[in-house]
């Protein structure tokens, strides 16, 4: 391309560029406020080494990376947001120029760059370049060239003082270009500088010079270089001495900025400011893209970028950033190119070169190329109807078919538009090799055998084999000549004489019915077939004239309506569907939307026409879509994805990556997914899944992926990134992850837990079994206390129950029991036995005298008393009131010692007097009547009792205070 402009340059009259008469409209994308660009005065773009795209505004810098944006401003270190140039070096780093400051992107943010502690202040426009080894600044004191030093940026001044003193144009310079080679270009003062090796050249201009400085500077691959002024358009032609002016189209609507944007496309077109859009010079011609062309550039167009993908992306002045979608390949039509309906059904390029489009308000016409617009053929005042197809017969005539059923035809010699027949629905019009029309409709295929003689439409109604025809839905022409039409009832061919059947064959249980399907391609010797539930078919003649089906595998078509198909003279299959277009170039597949240039996703029925020159039309209800640089469809897109995991430098890719080795979190990983590839974004998608969590792959927009409470452990993250759209993947990208075990899951955190536990358990055991000893002794002892208890109140109980409340001395129960046993024993062993009955001497009137309490005391003295004198084995015991019994064992009151003991037992009671409560001192008193048990006979203790009462009462009788004796065993 570069060639060709010197060439048409050299030879010239180029003085008055016209403008193009073309006028499509153009699809652009627009992200703006809504989608996070919050300053909407582009000044600057540039592609990063990722692929993204940076976006330079009058406040901050914006990131897009292909799904969404993120502005930096002041907080993320670039302490003077209004960006004024942007450049992306040889390494890749994104340097960044503001009104007062220079900073280049770094780990987190941007970092400012100055020289001795001074702001380095770039000019606006093109300030920003870079060799192979430096960065070249053009600042508002001059050039600078920095350097990565050993420690820190090595910034020194290109020129100095005595240079700019020596050279006036050194000290107005524009823009800046630097050759990788270190040789700089610059637009000084009017004119353009190159300064290599040392030296300084001048270069100006061939005949009328520049009246303003060159703004803008670019260099093509071939090495030409390209410039610009407010004015015009400058070239320097390789070895050549002098500037040559291009102008522009014709004066614009808007004045052109100081430094007026200016980049070549992948084509090799320029394309630069101008006017509130753009113009682009394809070395022949402009071509202005405007408000007229659907461009809403704001204040005008202030920056433009060619992304690696062959985009082009357009920066405003208050628009914010668009993107201009299908550049490469499409133009769309429709109103205001003159169409009078947007719904686009038929196109016909006639012989002399006028495009026809039939449309959804009837017929229109391009007369050439260099129409501005398409015009309406026949009367506005008629009612218009669907012309459907068109055909071109050797004379030069349109014939037109409409959905209504009318057959026109259109001689544009005469401009004669005229009405030949009334037929069904005509679905298209066929002119073969013979020079015959054909025409298919929904009643039958119908000829027009001599088409310039004007005869009329006949009917065929039946095939060579008697077969009817029924609705045709459509038809194609082989390159042979042959034409195929698919009607309701099979697949028929006729070479011009004879019409046959061609019988379709394959799996009986696939295939579909003949009236599924919608659309029908013809190549040389195959037929492809498709339709709505159908999908798509391609069909092989065989020698025996049958077609064998089979299903044609592509998954971008599932589920999709195909509408249209046609084989291209690249051998290239187009099928038209209900959400864009699918090319197959008999490798791959891609897919042609709205986001690459088409108007409307929904295709019209058999509405796909390839142009002279190989282009190709796509008709839509809501406009016609053209379109060019096909070859480029298939250019192999360069897909990529690059992982980064919030926080963290991810390694790059490829052998011996070692992955990365993280401090296990509770929030887990995040993973953020990008990918450069700008094109055909909106079918994007990442697989990914993360190995040694999950083995199947996800799939997905989403390009922050977060993994919560990842547990420790090895791991591998894989992505790739594939485009359906595109029938595209990228490489596999991998990334080893290994989680470190938190403190707590370590192994020498197990073992002190393992240690520790032991301990536990040990000290469990041990606690346990002191307190179980401990209980036990305690259980014991409680035992024993509670043993002493009950046996002493037992005892006491026994005593109780044995004793006198009053006294202590045996109460009469067990007096008997013991005078019981004794008298038992007395008598076995035939040893003596005393009773004495003791009755206190008048007691009545102690008590009447010192109250009942001195009785009691008196009582208790005489038990004491008595108890005082008793031996081990005596009994007293309390007989009642105040009567006491004493039961003296081998006492033998026949002997004198035996009746001196019961006078000692006498003289104790009245020893002393006794002294009761309330201070009185009593004399106590009583009489003893003893009895001794007989021998010789068995005496009761009833009986001993007895005669001791008997004795007992005589001493009472004898005065009292006196011992009397019963006699002893009387009855002996
Ligand atoms: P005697 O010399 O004839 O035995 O005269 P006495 O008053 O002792 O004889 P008596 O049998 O008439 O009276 C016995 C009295 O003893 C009657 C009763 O009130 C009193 N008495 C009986 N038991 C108790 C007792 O437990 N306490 C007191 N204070 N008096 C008692
Ligand atoms: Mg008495
Ligand atoms: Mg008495």
């Amino acid at each position: 391309m570069g060639r060709r402009l010197v060439r048409l340059l050299l030879v010239g009259s180029l003085a008055a560029a016209v403008l193009g008469a073309q006028a499509q409209q153009r699809a652009f994308h627009y992200l703006r406020q809504e989608q996070g660009l919050e300053n909407l005065a582009v000044t600057a773009l540039a592609q990063g080494a990722g692929g993204e795209v940076w976006i330079g505004t009058e406040n901050g810098l914006y990131h897009f990376d292909g799904t969404r944006i993120r502005g930096y401003g002041v907080a993320q270190g670039l302490a003077d947001p209004r960006v004024n140039s942007l450049h992306v070096d040889a390494a890749g780093l994104l340097w960044v120029g503001t009104e007062t400051m220079l900073f280049h992107q770094a780990r987190e943010g941007f970092q400012q760059v100055t020289r001795d502690g001074r702001p380095i202040a770039p000019q606006p426009g093109q300030s920003l370049t870079s060799s192979r080894e430096a960065l070249i600044v053009n600042a508002r004191d001059g050039l600078y060239r920095v350097q990565r030093g050993p420690s820190g940026w090595v910034i020194g001044k290109i020129f100095e003082a005595r240079d700019r003193e020596h050279q006036p144009e050194l000290k107005d310079i524009w823009s800046v270009l630097a050759e990788p080679g270190g040789d700089l270009w610059f637009g000084c003062g009017l004119a353009l500088c190159r300064w290599s090796d040392g030296r300084l050249r001048l270069y100006g201009a061939a005949g009328r010079g520049s009246t303003a400085p060159l703004g803008s500077l670019m260099r093509t691959a071939d090495g030409e270089l390209w410039m610009r002024s407010r004015d015009r358009l400058w070239q320097l032609p390789l070895g050549a001495e002098k500037l040559l002016g291009v102008d522009l189209p014709a004066t614009a609507a808007a004045p052109a900025p100081m430094s007026p944007p200016l980049i070549v496309d992948g084509q090799g077109r320029l394309l630069t400011q101008w006017g509130v859009g753009v113009a682009r010079w394809d070395g022949n011609a402009w071509e202005a893209v405007g408000v007229g062309e659907g461009l809403r550039a704001g204040g005008g167009v202030s920056a433009l970028l060619l992304t690696r993908d062959g985009g082009i992306w357009l920066g405003t002045a208050g628009a914010g950033l668009a993107h201009w979608l299908g550049y490469r390949h499409a133009q769309s039509w429709g109103l205001t190119e003159g169409l009078p309906s947007e719904d686009s059904w038929a196109f016909l390029r006639s012989a002399a070169g006028a495009l026809y489009f039939g449309t959804g308000a009837g017929l229109a016409v391009r007369a050439n190329d260099h129409a501005t617009k398409a015009t309406l053929v026949g009367d506005p005042r008629e009612p218009p109807d669907v012309a459907s197809s068109l055909a071109e017969d050797s004379r030069g005539r349109i014939w037109v078919g409409s959905f209504e059923g009318a057959l026109r035809v259109f001689d544009p010699r005469t401009g004669k538009y005229r009405h030949v027949a009334r037929l069904p629905r005509i679905t298209s019009l066929l002119v073969d090799l013979t020079g015959q029309l054909w025409i298919t409709t929904h009643g039958g295929v119908y000829v027009v055998a001599e088409p310039v003689r004007d005869a009329l439409p006949r009917r065929i109604d039946k095939d060579n084999a008697g077969r009817r025809l029924p609705q045709v839905h459509g038809a194609c022409i082989a390159a042979d000549g042959q034409v195929w039409f698919h009607t309701q009832a099979g697949l028929f061919r006729s070479d011009g004489q004879r019409v046959v059947e061609i019988r379709l064959v394959g799996d009986a249980t696939q295939l579909p019915e003949s009236r599924d399907f919608a659309a029908l391609a013809c190549g040389q010797d195959r037929i492809w077939l498709g339709g709505g539930m159908a999908g798509l078919w391609e069909g092989r003649l065989q020698a025996d004239g049958t077609a064998r089906l089979a299903t044609v595998d592509a998954p971008l078509l599932q589920g999709r309506s195909i509408v249209g198909l046609h084989l291209d003279r690249r051998g290239w299959l187009w099928a038209a569907t209900d959400y864009g277009v699918a090319v197959w170039n008999m490798k791959r597949w891609r897919f042609v939307r709205d986001g690459d240039g088409l108007p409307w996703n929904d295709c019209n029925q058999g509405a796909i026409y390839e142009d002279r020159d190989g282009s190709m039309w796509i008709g839509t209800s809501r406009g016609a879509a053209h379109f060019d640089e096909l070859e480029a469809l298939f250019a192999e897109p360069r897909l990529d994805v690059r992982l980064r995991v919030a926080g963290h430098d991810v390694p790059a890719a490829g052998d011996g990556n070692p992955g990365l080795v993280l401090p296990w979190q509770k929030q887990g990983v995040v993973l953020h997914l990008t990918s450069s590839a700008l094109e055909s974004r909106g079918a994007l998608r990442f697989e990914y899944r993360m190995a040694g969590l999950e083995e199947e792959w996800r799939s997905g927009t989403e390009t922050q992926l977060a993994y919560p409470g990842l547990a420790p452990g090895q791991y591998r993250f894989e992505v790739r990134a594939r485009n359906l759209d595109l029938q595209a993947e990228s490489a596999l990208q991998t990334l080893d992850l290994e989680i470190l075990p938190p403190w707590w899951r370590t192994n020498g955190f197990y073992m002190t837990l393992a240690a520790m536990a032991a301990l536990l358990v040990w000290a469990a055991y041990d606690w346990r079994l002191r307190t179980i000893l401990r209980h036990q002794r305690h259980l014991e002892r409680l035992v024993a206390e509670r043993t002493r208890e009950i046996e002493a109140s037992h005892a006491q109980m026994r005593e109780l129950a044995l004793k006198d409340g009053l006294t202590g001395v045996l109460n009469r129960r067990a007096l008997g029991e013991a005078l019981a046993a004794d008298v038992s024993r007395a008598s076995r062993s035939r040893q003596p036995l005393a009773l004495v009955l003791v009755d206190a001497d008048r007691f009545k009137l102690v008590n009447d005298r010192h109250g009942h309490q001195a009785g009691d005391a008196v009582l208790v003295a005489i038990a004491q008393r008595l108890q005082g004198l008793t031996r081990a084995y005596d009994h007293l015991g309390r007989y009642g009131g105040e009567e006491f019994v004493l039961v003296l064992p081998d006492l033998d009151i026949s002997r004198p010692e035996g009746r001196a003991r019961i006078e000692a037992f006498h003289r104790s009671i009245c020893a002393s007097p006794v002294a009761v409560p309330g201070g009185a001192l009593l004399d106590v008193t009583c009489s003893f009547g003893v009895a001794s048990l007989a021998f010789g006979r068995l005496e009761s203790a009833e009986e001993l009792i007895s005669r001791a009462d008997a004795a007992l009462y005589r001493a009472k009788a004898n005065g009292r205070n006196r011992v009397e004796y019963a006699d002893p065993g009387a009855s002996d």
